[in-house]
């Protein structure tokens, strides 16, 4: 998607601190975040939100969590959350698949 913002910081069209890279997918601190570490695992290819995804899908999305396990790792995060909005209702303000990788403060539930 020529002009998808995350499209575009996967291809280093628009600058990012990328934290991690691998053929699938690149790994950024957000730009806003919402605790000490947070970064967003973003797939390459684009994907516009979870419930659009499909069964070919599922390797994809499978590869994301385990990156998302092992750049929590990484970051010496001991335990962390893991979110996926899919959808206005639910705060999806980017119209490209992500998680959401938060850690390093407590974590209240449930969330807002
Ligand atoms: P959503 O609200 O769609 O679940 O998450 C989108 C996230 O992308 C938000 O947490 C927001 O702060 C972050 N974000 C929006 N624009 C940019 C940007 O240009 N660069 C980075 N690094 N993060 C962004
Ligand atoms: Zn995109």
């Amino acid at each position: 998607m020529p002009d998808c913002l995350f499209c575009r910081i996967a291809r280093r069209e628009i600058s990012s601190q990328l934290v991690f890279e691998d053929a699938e997918a690149v790994v950024f601190r957000d730009i806003n975040p919402q605790a000490p570490t947070h970064v967003l695992i973003v797939p390459k290819r684009h994907l516009s939100r979870l419930a659009q995804a499909q069964e070919g899908d599922a390797a994809l999305l499978g590869h994301l969590q385990m990156l998302s396990a092992r750049v929590a790792s990484l970051l010496g995060l001991k335990s962390f959350r893991l979110v996926a909005n899919s959808g206005r209702g639910a705060g999806q303000s980017v119209d490209h698949l992500h998680y959401h990788l938060l850690g390093g403060r407590a974590m209240s539930w449930p969330p807002g």
